[in-house]
């Protein structure tokens, strides 16, 4: 579910890049980036303008020529005239873009005879409709009157659907047949056959060398500089009309245009565009680097953006500024925003996202990023939530900035406890969770918290005392998040209620929940010193004396009522608290054995060990540094250990044993016969005692057990070991414990379990009367 998840999330950048390559691919393809592109490639023209060959001359139709002679239209006189002036000039080509298809009033022999005579003369060929609303097959051909025997080229323009002319035609189809337009013919160029290129719009149509039309013939203008041009005459004058709106230029004359797309190709500066095969490849790769990403910082894509914008604007400058090449860039620009855009929205959405898991007053992640979390790893096992009492209080005193400081300030602290990252899920409550069980919770945790706040919080207001009050949540832990925080909360509010420092929640169940109960219970009475050991007197068969005894733990409850050491030390195994339970009894019997020798009565003890306390690495050393300073021999100190325990011997309990054996206690197996422990298995073991458990004892008049005690007893001195049996009731018991050799006898027939005092003067009387 996680997975697929992540892997939906990571689909959402591939599809944000592929839409933005789609939209800028499908913008292009439709053409309706043609304004962008339009306006870019006019930009470049702009940038890149550039004076012209000088090689292309205009003979212009001006109004002050029509002025001069007076009249319009010429008789074709005059227009033979100015052949023979350039010709006499030796102009290298004259271009005509005026009209010659129709006979006129006069003098068209006479130029038909200059245009022979000179024999460099071009006229224009066009076709037009041949009326206003025909379609294409009725266009009508107009080409020079046969009687003028001069090279033709077609003149046909197509402006754009905006009515602006941007490029040009090398040639046009007329007839069937490729006819080189007027341009191509007057520059002699062919290479273009009849491809479309751009007239370079960066040359200025006023650095074109314009004579007028008069001057020419009047022979005003010095010869030499129309020797070897390339001449085009055309109308200019506003009366004559045919003017068109090209890029940069405005509305200009057709004879500046045919001038222009002639020095374009004089200049090697027909330009022609980047076609499909680059725009997709420029997307492609724009893409590829832009494509929305999870983790892109802004202030890197920024840099990144504006380096490909300048890269998109500037290179077709420099490239068109070396070669007739117009790169189109609109569609990249337009991938490129759009990455960028979907880029920003992933910003401000994460961004929004993250004010929505974080709590403005403190910068913690708040409620929700908690419930994130707990749903992301459900492992956590305890939940805990602390609330600062009187917070209301102390944020009225201190202002918000101060309590908002010293809100930080705890959660710091708690964090530096835990290790762990810490929420604040409500004005007053930092929550967290925790990898541990219940009653280490309660008692180590909530204790170094406590250690921890012994200290006033600092804030810009001075210090303030901060307590904490407890709520945990330790049931399912697949319980929804929310649910879990609740409880967490509701536990808060349960423990103010009874006056406690912490409550917890640990489940529906009733049980689960007074196990837990009982565990913070027991700690707080070892605190208290209401848990307590009492001895259970064990007689040495051999002397009848009392020299040792069985350390047995006694819990007072709250209410003086005795819980038996048989419904909480099952408990204490499994929350893990058996070994603070074991070190608390091992403490106490050191000092009572310390006290009794102060008061003359030598003793050993036994303690009981638990099979968990074994499982636990260190525990040997644990015991050891407890013994301390070799007050107490620890040869003076049985520690018990149930047959069951040993029989699961994992390594760890192996280990404990050998050092613990090392450190210099006995060992006895304790509750002996209950387990299915062989001769041969007990042989390997490091121990020095078996102690027989009761149950076989109190059956001793049957058969079977009377059996198997004797055989015990024999086999256990077979392998040196010395033999304890405990549950003797009655004095039967014990004599027939003592003729078949029991080293030690322990029961209520001997002495009840009895705290340290009552065990004392027991012993001193029981020597007294054997010594009498
Ligand atoms: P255990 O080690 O087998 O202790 C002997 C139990 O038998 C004691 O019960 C004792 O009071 C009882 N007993 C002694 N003589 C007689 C008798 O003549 N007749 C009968 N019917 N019972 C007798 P207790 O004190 O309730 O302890 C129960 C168990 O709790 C112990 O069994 C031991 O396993 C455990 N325990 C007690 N103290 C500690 C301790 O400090 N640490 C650990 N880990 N376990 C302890
Ligand atoms: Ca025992
Ligand atoms: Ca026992």
């Amino acid at each position: 579910m996680d997975a697929l998840r992540k892997l939906s999330v990571r689909y959402r950048y591939v599809i944000a890049g592929i839409l933005a390559g789609t939209v800028s691919l499908t913008l292009w393809w439709t053409s309706l980036l043609a304004p962008v592109e339009d306006a870019l490639s006019s930009m470049r023209a702009d940038l890149l303008s550039r004076p012209a060959s000088g090689e292309v001359v205009v003979v212009e139709i001006d109004s002050r020529s029509i002025h001069r002679y007076g009249e319009w239209p010429w008789p074709r006189s005059r227009h033979a005239e100015l052949v023979e002036r350039l010709t006499e000039a030796e102009a290298s080509i004259i271009g005509f873009d005026i009209d010659f298809s129709a006979r006129s009033h006069a003098g068209d022999e006479a130029f038909a005879e200059a245009i022979a005579k000179s024999g460099r003369v071009v006229l224009p060929i066009f076709y037009q409709r041949a009326s206003g609303r025909g379609d294409e097959r009725e266009a009508i051909v107009n080409r020079p009157l046969p009687m003028f025997d001069a090279w033709v080229g077609a003149v046909n323009i197509y402006p754009d659907a905006d009515g602006i002319v941007r490029d040009y035609p090398a040639a046009t189809h007329l007839e069937g047949q490729i006819q080189p337009s007027l341009a191509t013919v007057v520059a002699e160029n062919s290479e273009w056959g009849d491809r479309i290129f751009h007239p370079d719009w960066a040359i200025d149509p006023q650095s074109l060398p314009q004579y007028s039309f008069a001057q020419i013939v009047d022979g005003t203008i010095d010869p030499s500089l129309l020797k070897g041009k390339r001449i085009f005459v055309g109308g200019t004058a506003i009366e004559l009309g045919d003017r068109y709106a090209v890029p940069r230029h405005g509305v200009i004359p057709g004879v500046l245009v045919q001038a222009l797309a002639a020095d374009s190709l004089v200049q090697g500066r027909a330009i022609v565009s980047t076609g499909a095969a680059a725009t997709i490849a420029g997307i492609v790769l724009i893409i590829l680097v832009f494509a929305p990403r999870r983790r892109t910082r802004t202030g890197i894509l920024a840099v990144k953006a504006l380096v490909a914008l300048a890269m998109l604007l500037g290179v077709p400058v420099l490239v068109q500024s070396q070669w007739p090449i117009a790169i189109q860039s609109a569609s990249w620009l337009v991938a490129l925003t759009l990455c960028v855009s979907l880029q920003l929205a992933v910003h401000i959405r994460d961004e929004i996202e993250h004010r929505a898991r974080t709590d403005p007053y403190s910068g913690l992640p708040n409620r929700k990023a908690l419930e994130e979390t707990l749903s992301d790893e459900p492992d956590c096992q305890v939940l805990v939530a602390a609330s600062i009492e009187r917070f209301e209080k102390i944020r009225n005193n201190l202002g918000l900035k101060a309590s908002s400081e010293a809100l930080i300030e705890v959660a710091q602290r708690i964090s530096d406890v835990t290790e762990t990252q810490v929420f604040r899920i409500a004005p007053d409550v930092i929550a967290w969770s925790e990898d541990m069980d219940v009653f280490a919770l309660t008692g180590r945790r909530l204790q170094e918290l406590q250690h921890r706040f012994r200290e006033p919080v600092g804030s810009c207001n001075g210090p303030t005392d901060i307590q904490l009050v407890f709520g945990f949540d330790s049931g399912r832990r697949t319980d929804a998040p929310v649910l879990r925080i609740e409880r967490a909360l509701s536990a808060i509010a349960s423990a103010r209620e009874s006056g406690q420092q912490a409550s917890g929640y640990a489940g529906e169940n009733r049980s689960a929940r007074r196990q837990m109960t009982m565990m913070s219970d027991l700690r707080l009475a070892m605190a208290e010193g209401r848990v307590s050991v009492v001895y259970q007197p064990k007689l040495l068969t051999r002397t009848k004396r009392l020299d040792s005894a069985e350390a047995l733990i006694r819990w007072r409850n709250r209410d003086g009522k005795m819980v038996p050491p048989d419904e909480f030390i099952p408990l204490a195994e499994q929350t893990g608290a058996i070994t603070e339970v074991t070190l608390y009894a091992f403490r106490r019997v050191l000092d009572d054995l310390a006290e009794w020798d102060r008061s003359g009565v030598e003793m050993s003890a036994s303690i009981n060990i638990s099979a968990v306390d074994l499982g636990h690495e260190g525990f040997a050393s644990l015991l050891g540094s407890a013994l301390g300073n070799g007050r107490i021999s620890p040869a003076r100190l049985t520690l018990e250990i149930t047959e069951s325990a040993l029989i699961r011997s994992a390594t760890t309990v192996t280990e404990n044993l050998e050092a613990l054996r090392a450190l210099g206690f006995r060992l006895s197996i304790d509750d002996y016969g209950t387990g299915q422990s062989t001769l041969s298995y007990l042989q390997q073991l490091p121990v020095d005692e078996l102690k027989i458990d009761k149950s076989f004892i109190q059956a001793i008049e049957e058969k079977s057990s009377s059996v198997l005690v004797k055989s015990t007893i024999d086999m256990a001195h077979g392998l040196e070991l010395e033999v304890v049996a405990e549950g003797v009731e009655d004095a039967r018991t014990l004599s027939l414990l003592s003729r078949w050799g029991c080293d030690y006898v322990q029961g209520h027939h001997i002495g009840k379990p009895m705290p340290p005092e009552a065990l004392a003067r027991l012993v001193v009387d029981q020597r007294k009367t054997n010594a009498a």
